[in-house]
């Protein structure tokens, strides 16, 4: 733990916060019931208004003013977290992530243990 990020900067927080989304998409139910569905979009709606980065967030509640998000599974949420993770990625110049390992990723854990 550094100084530097105590409190958090917009990396460490940022960082800490997309652990907690993705694994929360990953770990979200193959076959939401109506409630689980709501509860979640909620919690994004809600997210995307307190996120304590302002040119974060009102780029995040964009993104997701475009681009609705997608509660019907499991897989249709990861998807959806992953496109807006890369956009933001693509912003800053990072790599694109390829979303088709979200859950190598997030869920199951690679086959050499290396998760970057
Ligand atoms: P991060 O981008 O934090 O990623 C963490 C890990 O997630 C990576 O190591 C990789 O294994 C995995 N990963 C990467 N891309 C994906 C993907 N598409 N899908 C699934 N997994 C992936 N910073 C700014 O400077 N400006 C901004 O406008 C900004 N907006 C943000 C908006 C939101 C909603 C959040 C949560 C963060 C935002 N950040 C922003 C922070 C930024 O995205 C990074 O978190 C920060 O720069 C630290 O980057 P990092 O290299 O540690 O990896």
């Amino acid at each position: 733990w550094q100084r530097k990020n105590c409190p958090p900067d917009v990396e460490a927080l940022g960082s800490s916060t997309w652990t907690l989304l993705h694994t929360m998409a990953a770990y979200y139910p193959e076959r939401p019931a109506p409630s689980q569905m709501d509860t979640m979009k909620m919690f994004f709606e809600g997210f995307a208004q307190h996120y304590p980065c302002w040119f974060c967030k009102d780029d995040f509640q964009k993104s997701v003013a475009a681009n609705p998000i997608q509660v019907g599974s499991r897989k249709k949420l990861s998807q959806w977290l992953c496109e807006r993770h890369n956009e933001v990625n693509e912003k800053l110049g990072k790599p694109k992530f390829d979303c088709s390992k979200v859950f190598e990723r997030w869920l199951e854990g690679p086959p050499n243990g290396k998760c970057d």
